[in-house]
């Protein structure tokens, strides 16, 4: 025999909805009928239900902060390609999400290096790992964001906005360089870096090296101010490579061009020479 809905006995159901414990509503009618059946301790049959809801209710919040992450699903370190760029250690960078504490001091990673050598996939795969270890990461394009505090700025809600951020413990800055001099914008990436200073760490992509950051920041004390507080205690990432989506295009381009000299070279077993060539009769 089923065990009856909780919804028809009225009361507990009620009760867990409004306590939200969701894993409990959904397993009591089953475990109370399994626990009756079997005679288990009233202990037992409530340490059942409160372990289920606990392990379910962790599994929410890290489908939570993946979700908030922004993170791209695919770019994780498992398909990331190290071999690729020499320029870095992977035992380094599996460091940095092994042993956490660098976020504890609100360390920073700047990852350099020209379009297409890896910078998001790379930074992007350090923060779903951060994400797996329990840690609440934000991804964002750095034009995105400083739009955002921009319009807070406006609206009297810079404060509060920066202060939004702060529930995360690593912020990753997409694409630094293609942030603007422009005077309002500028100044609250700066405001954003000198609030997170030693309390919460950032992570940047930049195509450019910090001698022409002058471009992005308003002007050289400022961008010597914003430099100064990332390095401080920051972990940096050199990845000057050949972009890996043209080495990806000239492989699979090459691969094509063997594979059709291989294919022309062999005529196909199971058919004829080609036909000649059709009149068009025009
Ligand atoms: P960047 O941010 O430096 O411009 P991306 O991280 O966007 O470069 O990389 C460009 C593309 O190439 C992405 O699709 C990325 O997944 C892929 N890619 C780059 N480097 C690697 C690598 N080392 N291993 C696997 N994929 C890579
Ligand atoms: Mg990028």
């Amino acid at each position: 025999m089923s065990a009856a809905p909780l919804n028809n006995d009225g009361h507990l159901g009620v009760m867990l909805t409004e306590l939200r414990l969701p894993t409990m509503k959904r397993l009591a009618a089953e475990l109370c009928e399994q626990s009756d059946r079997e005679g288990w301790p009233a202990r037992r049959l409530l340490e059942q239900l409160l372990q289920q809801e606990t392990a379910e209710r962790e599994v929410r919040r890290f489908d939570r902060h993946r979700a908030e992450s922004g993170l791209d699903p695919d770019k994780r370190l498992s398909t990331f390609d190290f071999a690729a760029v020499p320029t870095i250690s992977k035992a380094q960078v599996l460091g940095l999400v092994e042993s956490r504490q660098w976020l504890d001091r609100g360390g920073n990673i700047l990852a350099f290096g020209a379009p297409g050598g890896g910078k998001s996939h790379l930074l992007s795969g350090i923060g779903h790992a951060l994400v797996d270890a329990g840690k609440r990461v934000l991804f964002v394009r750095c034009t995105d964001l400083v739009q955002r505090l921009q319009a807070a700025r406006r609206d009297l809600r810079l404060p509060q906005e920066l202060q939004k951020l702060d529930r995360f413990e690593l912020l990753i800055l997409d694409d630094l360089s293609y942030v603007r001099r422009d005077q309002a914008e500028t100044s609250v990436l700066f405001e954003l870096i000198a609030e997170r200073y030693e309390r919460k760490s950032i992570a940047i992509t930049a195509n450019t090296p910090f001698s022409q950051w002058g471009e992005v920041f308003v002007d050289a004390a400022m961008t010597l101010a914003a430099i100064d507080r990332l390095v401080h205690h920051a972990t940096i990432l050199e990845m000057n490579v050949e972009s890996y989506r043209r080495r990806a295009a000239e492989a699979n381009a090459a691969t094509l061009r063997s594979t059709r000299r291989a294919l022309a070279a062999r005529p196909s077993p199971d058919q004829g020479p080609p036909p000649p060539p059709r009149s068009t009769g025009a």
